[in-house]
């Protein structure tokens, strides 16, 4: 069986990005809180707790403690609220995370309303929505699409959408904004991603895509591949797999969300070789 392997497989830059500044912060400060999952991996979240860093639920007092920021980010409030208790930020919110924010704001501040398109309950829609001074509005599906008419309004996206999703959306929305601006806000690690999950399964019998149930991106990539192929099976480890999925396959193709350890994603292919 051979094993076909995304070559945009691992980690993002943003990712990988937050995981540094975690653990480097985490060496010379033994007093530092994350408030959630810094990313959406239960393996990358305890390896970060292991270097010593506390998960905390809520904000109490951050007299000489430091609260580091997750990769999607957080609402304006909650990073004021945090100053306000006493903590000292360590922000490792994506920088692609952050130009959405940026956009938004400046958009709003020129008038338009702020449409997102993304996953309502998702760390980094909740973030860019609590940059606004006016309530956004967030659409999370197709058949859900607000049908008011706006005068001025701005869409922008949370970075692990699809695409072609978001185009069937404001296609639907358009007739109803009578200025629309448009700026597509999906990473291009994403989109690269992506890219290649549109290959791959129509190449391999079997997909078999790697990443946490709680991770979009990941999410999206298994939406991608099993529309394609209806072999596709979404797997947060090895023990996940069924060796019955994998029955006269002659070629499996593996692809990893972008918060997906290296080690998790070895540990399948050995499991599949
Ligand atoms: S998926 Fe994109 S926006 Fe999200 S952390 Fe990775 S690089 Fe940043």
């Amino acid at each position: 069986m051979k094993i076909n392997m995304a070559k945009s497989s691992g980690f993002c830059f943003g990712v990988k990005r937050a995981i540094d500044i975690a653990i480097k912060s985490s060496s010379g400060n033994k007093n530092i809180c994350m408030l959630g999952d810094i990313v959406h991996n239960e393996f990358v979240v305890n390896k970060i707790k292991e270097s010593g860093i506390k998960k905390i639920c809520s904000l109490k007092s951050g007299k000489g403690k430091s609260l580091l920021i997750r990769a999607h980010g957080i609402p304006r409030s909650l990073f004021e609220k945090a100053l306000k208790a006493g903590y000292r930020i360590i922000d490792a919110t994506c920088p692609m995370v952050k130009e959405i924010h940026k956009i938004a704001k400046k958009m709003e501040k020129s008038g338009y309303r702020i449409i997102v398109i993304g996953d309502k309950n998702h760390d980094e829609v909740r973030g860019i929505v609590g940059q606004l001074k006016k309530r956004a509005i967030v659409i999370d599906n197709i058949n859900k699409v607000p049908l008011k008419k706006i005068k001025k309004a701005c869409i922008v996206v949370q970075s692990t959408q699809n695409l072609e999703y978001v185009t069937k959306i404001i296609e639907k929305i358009k007739p109803h904004i009578q200025e629309l601006k448009f700026f597509n806000t999906i990473c291009k690690p994403t989109t690269i991603r992506q890219e290649e999950t549109k290959k791959l399964p129509l190449e391999n019998d079997v997909m078999v895509i790697i990443g946490s149930k709680g991770s979009a991106n990941t999410k999206r990539l298994y939406e991608i591949s099993k529309s394609l192929n209806p072999r596709s099976y979404w797997v947060e480890s090895k023990n996940d797999i069924k060796k019955a999925w994998l029955r006269n396959a002659k070629s499996v193709g593996v692809s990893s969300g972008a918060s997906t350890p290296d080690e998790i994603t070895q540990g399948v292919i050995k499991f599949l070789r």
